[in-house]
């Protein structure tokens, strides 16, 4: 038998990393930025544990570009790395300093806000570079500063330098296929899209390009109505006022944070999908976040942010990834209490948005079954009258007197064109039946699926033959009340109530007493069928 450690080679892994790691070469500028951040950070944590003692000074990152030496250049005025250091952070691919700090100092200053995971982003500065130098000093008193070069083959050098000031600069002599970089528009736009919320000043050509502190990082309890508005118009300059928004902020049992908004969607709205960008701790990753927000809820816009998300794989492998099932699961709970929680405090403004909240309350109801079980409590059903809405257990308290079938179901009755179907609707309300509208786009397959999902109910289109399908209480009730002399229908739904042949005991007509619902539509089936046989049982 034989054991062993299996052995990489470098030969083998360096053009796998090229080609492979990253099919977006932009990505370069993100993974050195962020590396010049973390350097930055792991600086003030160990100042606040009081291992550095030294002045930080500005702690920014500056990047800048040669055209004539083809360069680009990121320097940080960070931790640094010793000769050590640098062999074993930069040499052994794959062996990721920042997992190691945060390890070490979880819990501490910004120890656990490192960016780096994985211990292969620096590599990617090989994509588009046929050279690549480090100089580098380290924090610690009376360090020699060190310079690394390599062309991405795997031999390189590592040297002592001069270098006055603490801090890293990683110098990037671009390849003849990657000139593109050379640009500085270009350069803007990669930093604008991927460090536009770091929480270090980045510099481009003089200018901080960046954001420090976004609203989502901040405690929901320090932001007003206004900040989250600002911060909307900063995200979307265009786009009208949001209606309201949810503001994430979990930290066990995975990190999450992040502010969602609602769009209004009106009829018109033009559905604009992969607004909602995802970050980990500030660095942008994606605007496609499918599988991470559920479905429903792409209409949505804004930010999330979280680390927990394996941010370098196939979008098959996210699916299945549990944080990634967590977190979406998380997001549906919030929505929906959202909802709940403004439904309850304040019907009449929930009411008001209700028209441009319907389309994804529905779809999510027939798409999330766990929100489907909340938004029972606020999915609404709009009167064709306008300004009249009922919870389905209102409709069912107000309607199924009169619009119960023979199978003992609620029948809710709907126009999809309520001018069209006027003469309809007429006729239906002069017999005392509630019509709602159902015009939305998503209303067909929501019908289709509601009568599966809600317990005894069916939708029927008000033009349709309705008699057929219900019963007909009036007729039956006043037959059976003439000739059992038992009052009148009101204490029928009040109270004890002894008919011949019926024994059912009542309790109140109240709307969250389904119950009696059930009892009723059996009692009038009996009524009916008493009146049937005249009366006699
Ligand atoms: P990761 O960031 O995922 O750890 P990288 O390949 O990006 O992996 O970087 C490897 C390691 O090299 C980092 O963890 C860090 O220890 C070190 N490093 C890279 N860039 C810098 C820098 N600018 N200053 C200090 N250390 C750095
Ligand atoms: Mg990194």
């Amino acid at each position: 038998m034989q054991k062993g450690a299996i052995r990489v080679q470098t030969e083998n892994i360096f053009p796998i990393i090229k080609k492979f790691l990253y099919s977006d070469h932009d990505i370069f500028l993100r993974e050195l930025v962020s590396n010049a951040v973390d350097a930055s950070q792991k600086l003030k944590t160990l100042a606040s544990v009081g291992e550095f003692k030294g002045e930080i000074g500005e702690a920014d990152v500056t990047v800048s570009l040669d055209k004539e030496k083809k360069t680009i250049t990121i320097s940080d005025r960070g931790i640094g790395m010793t000769a050590e250091e640098v062999d074993k952070y930069i040499n052994q691919v794959a062996f990721s300093g920042a997992e190691e700090f945060v390890k070490k100092y979880k819990g501490q200053g910004d120890g656990a806000n490192i960016i780096g995971h994985f211990g292969l982003g620096f590599y990617s500065s090989f994509m588009v570079s046929s050279q690549v130098e480090i100089f580098t000093k380290s924090w610690k008193p009376d360090s020699q500063a060190v310079r690394w070069e390599c062309d991405g083959s795997p031999e390189y050098q590592l040297e002592n330098t001069e270098k006055e000031s603490r801090g890293t600069d990683i110098v990037l002599h671009i390849n003849e296929e990657s000139e593109e970089f050379l640009d500085e528009h270009r350069i803007r736009t990669i930093l604008e899209k991927f460090c536009r919320f770091l929480p270090v000043p980045i510099k481009f050509q003089g200018e901080q390009i960046n954001n420090t502190s976004p609203a989502w990082v901040k405690k929901p309890s320090e932001l007003t109505a206004d900040d989250y508005q600002a911060f909307y118009k900063e995200l979307y300059p265009f786009a009208e006022p949001p209606l309201f928004w949810i503001h994430l902020n979990v930290d066990y049992p995975f990190n999450l944070t992040g502010i969602l908004y609602f769009p209004k969607i009106t009829k018109t709205y033009e559905i604009q999908k992969d607004k909602i960008s995802l970050y980990s701790n500030q660095v942008f990753v994606t605007d496609e976040v499918k599988n991470i927000v559920p479905e429903f809820l792409m209409l949505l816009h804004g930010v999330i942010d979280s680390p927990d998300i394996p941010l370098n794989v196939s979008r098959s492998y996210l699916q299945g990834d549990p944080n990634v099932k967590k977190i979406n699961a998380h997001i549906t709970k919030k929505v929906a209490d959202k909802l709940d929680e403004m439904f309850r405090t304040d019907r009449k403004s929930f009411e008001e948005k209700w028209e441009h909240i319907a389309l994804f309350v529905k779809y999510g109801m027939m798409t999330e079954d766990k929100f489907l079980d909340k938004a029972g409590k606020f999915h609404l059903l709009e009167d064709v009258d306008g300004g009249t809405f009922y919870t389905l257990e209102e409709y069912r308290t107000a309607a199924a007197a009169v619009q119960t079938n023979k199978e003992d179901k609620l029948v809710i009755l709907y126009a999809t064109n309520p001018t069209q179907q006027d003469s309809y609707i007429a006729a239906a309300k002069a017999k005392g039946y509630k019509v709602v509208k159902m015009e939305t786009m998503v209303d067909a397959g929501f019908i289709n699926q509601m009568e599966h999902k809600w317990e005894n109910v069916m939708f029927t289109r008000v033009d349709a033959d309705i008699a057929d399908n219900l019963i007909n209480p009036d007729a039956a009730t006043q037959s059976v009340l003439s000739e059992a002399q038992e009052g009148t229908l009101k204490d029928i739904f009040t109270g004890q109530v002894a008919l011949p042949g019926v024994k059912v005991e009542l309790k109140g007509l109240g709307a969250q007493d389904q119950p009696v619902i059930v009892t009723r539509g059996e009692l009038m089936r009996r009524m009916k069928d008493m009146a049937a046989m005249g009366g006699s049982a």
